[in-house]
């Protein structure tokens, strides 16, 4: 069956080792794919998801050891979400102040009780609190007990000059439609579980938004397979004049990449082939992948990349 929403959400980060931690160790997430950044093999390209690294879980970083900061803006994505059980807010409270992590304190929206915070390096994230999401699986490793755990994203916020032909291309390209509406924001949800919200923010007159650690680079959306996304690259051309990228091969899905109306770069990722395409589902995240391309500078590759742990 064929699900829309988000397939993953991919940011900068700082140095490499401090964004393993905060995201496996503090949030609890799995590290699915150790890769590098396919059209830059000098940078890591880390994977966070689920258990089973599924479309909807997914947050990927490109660390730069040494990045300047990024300010979020018109043009870019103002906030990357999770869910988690209505219940774990609290839980989550505590353990930010215990590791130290900035964070507000828990606010209502659109009747939804959301907790914002920052990982080390400036990303805007938040935790939404789901009702019955304590039944979607999760992934325990380490201590935080499973019925907190994050279940995957919950979607993003993105900050544009004027949100309606951003709005279109969600709604006639992507399979999302409009549920709500609150002031500037409008709220859109697609049918897959995780990553199934994005909430557009039009609020003209604010500074562009500048690309550097904490940014989001891009977001990409779900397609089930080639077919799916040629139905989806037709659209975009036909009904909003916009012309994606040719398929890209990123060897867990295969993707085109397009500059939306509002500034954002968005990309049509399948579903197919996953994670588990070069290694096995128990180990994912376990070795450096590196794409056939690459293989042959293997060696140079790893004596370049910083240490992890
Ligand atoms: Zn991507």
């Amino acid at each position: 069956m064929r699900h829309h929403g988000i397939h993953h959400v991919t940011a900068i980060a700082g140095p490499a080792r401090r964004n393993l931690d905060f995201y496996t160790r503090v949030l609890g997430l799995r590290l699915v794919k150790k890769t590098v950044n396919f059209d830059d093999p000098g940078t890591y390209h880390l994977y966070f998801g689920d258990s089973l690294g599924q479309p909807g879980s997914i947050l990927t970083f490109f660390p730069w050891e040494h990045v300047a900061p990024g300010r979020n803006g018109i043009g870019s994505t103002q906030e990357t979400a999770f869910r988690v059980p209505e219940g774990a807010l609290g839980y989550w409270a505590h353990r930010f102040i215990e590791q130290g992590v900035e964070h507000g304190t828990v606010e209502k929206r659109f009747g939804q009780s959301v907790l914002t915070f920052k990982d080390p390096h400036g990303t805007s994230l938040a935790l939404v609190g789901i009702p019955g999401a304590d039944s979607e699986a999760a992934w325990a490793a380490g201590d935080i007990p499973a019925e907190h755990a994050i279940r995957g994203l919950e979607g993003v916020t993105l900050l544009v000059e004027n949100g309606e032909l951003t709005g279109a291309i969600l709604t006639d390209v992507f399979g999302f439609r409009e549920t709500a509406r609150d002031g500037s924001l409008v709220r859109y949800k697609s049918d897959a579980v995780m990553g199934s919200t994005v909430v557009i923010r039009s609020a003209g007159g604010f500074l562009p938004g500048r690309m550097g650690g904490g940014s989001v680079h891009h977001v990409a959306f779900r397609a089930s397979d080639d077919a799916d996304q040629a139905e989806m690259v037709r659209k975009l051309a036909e009904n909003h004049g916009l012309h994606p990228t040719e398929q890209k091969d990123r060897n867990y899905f295969r993707s085109v990449y397009f500059r939306e109306p509002g500034g954002i770069l968005f990309e049509i990722a399948t579903d197919e082939p996953g994670f588990a395409a070069d290694e096995a589902q128990d180990q994912l995240g376990a070795e450096l992948k590196l794409p056939a391309f690459l293989e042959p500078r293997r060696r140079e590759i790893e004596a370049h990349l910083p240490e992890l742990a």
